[in-house]
């Protein structure tokens, strides 16, 4: 099983020893975090893919340097992705002017260097569709994670080189119009995440285990009435097509 999307790094995580236990896209947050994601991709080099990026959220505690040392680490690990980045509206106090150049700039980024791009967007979807129509895109697609758009835009997300990932969130009932739409995405299209230490399934807590990343994959694959041994080989090769660059 692979985890598409999650954040090992995170101090949350320390009281779980066997916490890097599967293939996972490891997404640093802020520059603080970053060498913390580079220390796990040392030290677990067959499980960790680590992803580099300025998250919305964290735009404001950036320093002047934040995009040459993300160029830094990128450099230092050539089977990186940038990740997690995006563009927020939720979010308090979200300054949607200084988190779009940001953005932008680290699509061009993901870009010109033909590597993974995962993308975190909230409540700013149609925003989301002009930046990826109006900048360059990696060959290999990008991936929207935990997509909580409206259905009406999937289709032109697609058409751009979108993949979707699932996560344990989509189980909780109050998703169930949103959980639809991992329905009807082409299966090929999609990965599966846990978003650890965040995104928590019903029941459960923060920290998210990312043990939990089985019983999304069973969840996931009785949404798409698939056998788990199908499904799993399925994701596998779009999860290999997706870091194909
Ligand atoms: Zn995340």
């Amino acid at each position: 099983m692979i985890d598409a999307h999650n954040h090992l790094q995170d101090k949350r995580l320390d009281s779980f020893p066997n916490k890097v236990f599967t293939t996972s896209m490891v997404n640093g947050t802020c520059e603080d975090d970053w060498k913390h994601v580079a220390e796990l991709a040392e030290k677990f080099p067959d499980e960790v893919i680590p992803n580099f990026g300025l998250h919305p959220w964290f735009v404001n505690e950036r320093t002047e340097n934040w995009e040459a040392m993300l160029n830094k680490f990128l450099d230092l690990f050539p089977n990186a992705g940038v990740g997690e980045v995006g563009i927020d509206k939720w979010v308090r106090d979200h300054y949607i002017t200084v988190q779009q150049p940001i953005f932008e700039t680290q699509i061009c980024i993901a870009a010109e260097r033909e590597i993974p791009l995962t993308i975190h967007c909230l409540r700013a979807f149609g925003r989301l569709k002009e930046i990826l129509d109006r900048n360059p895109l990696p060959q290999a697609g990008f991936l929207l994670h935990s997509y909580s758009g409206p259905a009406e835009l999937v289709e032109d997300f697609l058409k751009l080189g979108a993949y979707f990932s699932i996560s344990g969130y989509f189980m909780h009932e109050r998703k169930a119009a949103a959980r639809e739409i991992f329905r009807t995405i082409p299966i090929e299209r999609l990965l599966v995440e846990t978003d650890a230490p965040d995104m928590p399934m019903p029941g459960d807590e923060i920290p998210n285990d990312p043990a939990n990343i089985a019983p999304i994959y069973e969840f996931a694959a009785e949404l798409r009435e698939m056998k788990l041994p199908e499904f799993e080989a399925q994701i596998a090769e779009n999860f290999g097509n997706f870091r194909i660059t």
